[in-house]
């Protein structure tokens, strides 16, 4: 049997489920915290909510990287391309709102804005255009910022530069760990990010704020064996870090990409839509990549905007506090094809994502 029918075997998943069922507090509820779209795709693709008793309830965090883009940054990639400067983006940015327009408004006001597939794209379209003034708009955690990184080290044509919005995942963890009325009893950490981190920068969270955490990836299966490990941790009273995603997720990560994120990026405080400032959470370019720094080239730099519109609750989705079938535009102002908040627009969002299974949830696992 291949991997991916193994990890998605009904009889197995059934099994785990009655575990999880015996596992199960009969009263006091327990919250199970992942912070990746993937985990929220499978989530929700597969119905695993359902599989679940009405005690155990697995939220949806900051797992998004186009939905935690703050408006600012969008402002400051919507300043640049109205200077006459070519943007280059993945596709989920285009339509991510900024605190007056997105990407798309502004492209249809004539902008130059070019969907992109990878960073080296960014270089190949520099290259060519040599009299041109374009920018890369930088998003993602730890799994796209090594592209970027391999980019900026390979001396990138001069007519290129970069708007660096790329955030690392575990202050975000750390703070909805502080979070008092989030009250969470576990995480499920993100299997694509600990490809590239290892595990030693979760080990806070068992160890400081007794929240048992495990390492996951991305079949059904590995989701249900998550949840029963919380649950198995929470039962003995031990919480510590395991790695459930073994066959891909090495203890001390990317060496390689750590080390290449290390030479380009510093960390600082970032904001981050929904969540605020957070402490050591953005990557910035070191001083000595600053001439490829497109806030310094572009002379842009937006402090405030605005993140939210009326009616969204985008910053209540992005930490879990809300679903998003409790936002009163869901489904009606606010559709995959018009979203009005950034988690309908990537398809890692959990609106978004939720809007395109809600009505085929637990069908194939059954
Ligand atoms: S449904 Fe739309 S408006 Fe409501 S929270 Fe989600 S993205 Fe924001």
């Amino acid at each position: 049997m291949d991997e991916k029918r193994l990890f998605r075997n009904p009889d197995l998943a059934k099994r785990i489920a009655e575990k999880i069922s015996k596992l199960a507090p009969r009263d006091e509820p327990v919250k199970i915290c992942h912070v990746c779209g993937t985990h929220e795709w499978t989530i929700t693709h597969f119905g695993i909510r359902n599989m679940l008793p009405p005690t155990v309830e697995v939220i949806a965090g900051p797992g998004c990287p186009v939905c935690i883009v703050p408006a600012s940054e969008i402002d400051e990639a919507v300043k640049i391309a109205e200077k006459d400067v070519t943007i280059t983006c993945f596709g989920d940015m285009l339509r991510v709102p900024g605190s007056a327009m997105s990407l798309l408004d502004a492209k249809a006001k004539g902008a130059d804005v070019r969907i992109i597939y990878s960073a080296g794209d960014a270089v190949k379209m520099a290259k060519k255009s040599r009299d041109r003034e374009l920018v890369f708009f930088a998003i993602g955690f730890e799994t796209t910022a090594p592209s970027t990184a391999v980019e900026m080290l390979s001396s990138p044509p001069r007519n290129l530069s970069f708007l660096v919005s790329h955030r690392v995942i575990p202050p975000a963890m750390k703070l909805l760990a502080e979070m008092k009325d989030l009250s969470l009893n576990g995480f499920i950490a993100p299997g694509h990010v600990s490809t590239v981190i290892g595990l030693e920068p979760y080990e806070v969270f068992p160890q400081e704020y007794g929240l048992p955490t495990v390492v996951a990836g991305f079949e059904p299966l590995d989701v249900l064996f998550g949840v029963y490990t919380i649950l198995k941790q929470i039962n003995e009273g031990k919480p510590r870090l395991e790695n459930e995603y073994s066959r891909v997720v090495r203890r001390e990560g990317n060496v390689k990409a750590q080390k290449l994120m290390k030479q380009v990026f510093s960390v600082a405080d970032g904001k981050w839509r929904g969540l605020g400032t957070i402490a050591f959470s953005k990557l910035v370019l070191r001083e000595e990549f600053t001439a490829y720094d497109a806030r310094v080239k572009h002379e842009v730099r937006i402090a405030e905007g605005v993140d939210s519109h009326p009616g969204c609750m985008c910053h209540l989705i992005i930490v879990g506090k809300s679903k998003p079938n409790e936002c009163p535009l869901f489904l009606k102002a606010c559709r995959p094809e018009k979203p009005v908040g950034a988690c309908m627009v990537g398809t890692e969002g959990t609106c978004r994502i939720w809007a395109k299974t809600i009505n085929r949830q637990s069908r194939v696992i059954e």
